[in-house]
């Protein structure tokens, strides 16, 4: 398998990065890939006041594949994501949700990672089930833009979505030529809104297969898993990105289900589909609306 280092990264997702690995259409890559943090906060000893800023949000990458145009997708199966054993965090002034009842600057911790489990304070028996996810994961954007990887947008980014871990299957549109795929980011754990700034942040390998479709567009990512298809939005509102991520959704079903009427796919849906917060803190906001497979297999939904 090609194995691709975390000694290349980059802190923007742009059309104009130098690619860190070229591979065919199709292959499999393991990727690592650093924290947040650069890796800068090892043990509880690392002060966050020393924290190079310039070297946050890295993103490993960015692989150029063969075969990727502009207009199709590209198709990024995550069969393995692993994470190493200590994780960082920090919260405090103006950062996240209550970045306003802070007025001491950041804070940090470090934490560790035993049988499986996140140890919060050992003491008192709290422990956090994993739930390895991926934090920035995405293409370069359209139109030439230069986007922060501490920004999510159409090309993913930044999305902090609790759902993008082993076993999920992504899909992005493609603005230029070899996509430029990149990702890094990771969380040990990470609650819904990530409402303190930072999940459990940790380095890692993520192993995935990435391939260039030709016969779909899309305008933002989508997720999907065995049960669910879910489409992501992100925008400067929690409110608009909640909207963009249901009328994808219904853009995308009322091209591919028959015997159903748009007015009853979406009673339907107003049942059985769950709209979700992915994050509340980064630069633009990210949602995701949640459909189960079953409903619409049975109106003969293919993707
Ligand atoms: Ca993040
Ligand atoms: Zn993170």
């Amino acid at each position: 398998m090609i194995e691709l280092s975390d000694e290349r990264v980059i802190f923007e997702f742009s059309d104009a990065a130098e690619p860190a690995l070229t591979i065919p259409s199709g292959e499999t890559v393991r990727i690592r890939t650093k924290d947040c943090f650069g890796n800068q906060l090892q043990t509880p000893e690392d002060s966050i006041d020393a924290l190079d800023w310039d070297n946050v949000n890295p993103a490993t990458g960015p692989v150029f594949v063969e075969g990727a145009h502009a207009g199709d997708v590209l198709k990024v199966e995550l069969l393995e994501v692993s994470v190493d054993d200590h994780t960082a965090m920090c919260t405090g002034e103006g950062e996240g949700t209550l970045g306003d009842i802070f007025h001491d600057g950041l804070s940090s911790t470090v934490k560790y990672i035993h049988d499986g489990k996140l140890v919060w304070d050992e003491a008192r028996g709290v422990e956090l089930d994993l739930k390895p996810m991926i934090g920035v994961i995405g293409v370069a954007p359209a139109n030439g833009a230069r986007i922060n990887c501490g920004t999510p947008g159409h090309h993913g980014g930044n999305m902090d979505n609790t759902q993008i871990g082993q076993g999920t299957t992504l899909y992005f549109p493609v603005a230029c030529e070899g996509a430029l795929f990149g990702c890094g980011d990771m969380h040990a754990v990470m609650g819904d809104g990530e409402i303190g700034v930072c999940g459990a942040e940790v380095a890692g390998h993520v192993t995935a297969r990435l391939t260039a479709l030709h016969d779909r567009t899309l305008s933002n990512p989508v997720l999907e898993d065995a049960d669910r298809f879910i489409t992501i939005a992100s925008a400067p509102t929690l409110d608009e990105a909640c909207d963009t991520a249901v009328h994808d959704m219904v853009a995308i079903l009322t091209k591919r289900l028959s015997g159903i009427s748009t007015e009853d796919l979406v009673m339907l849906l107003s049942l059985c589909a769950d709209v979700q917060v992915c994050q509340i803190v980064d630069p633009q906001r990210t949602a995701r609306f949640v459909v189960p497979k079953r409903v619409i297999e049975a109106y003969g939904f293919t993707w």
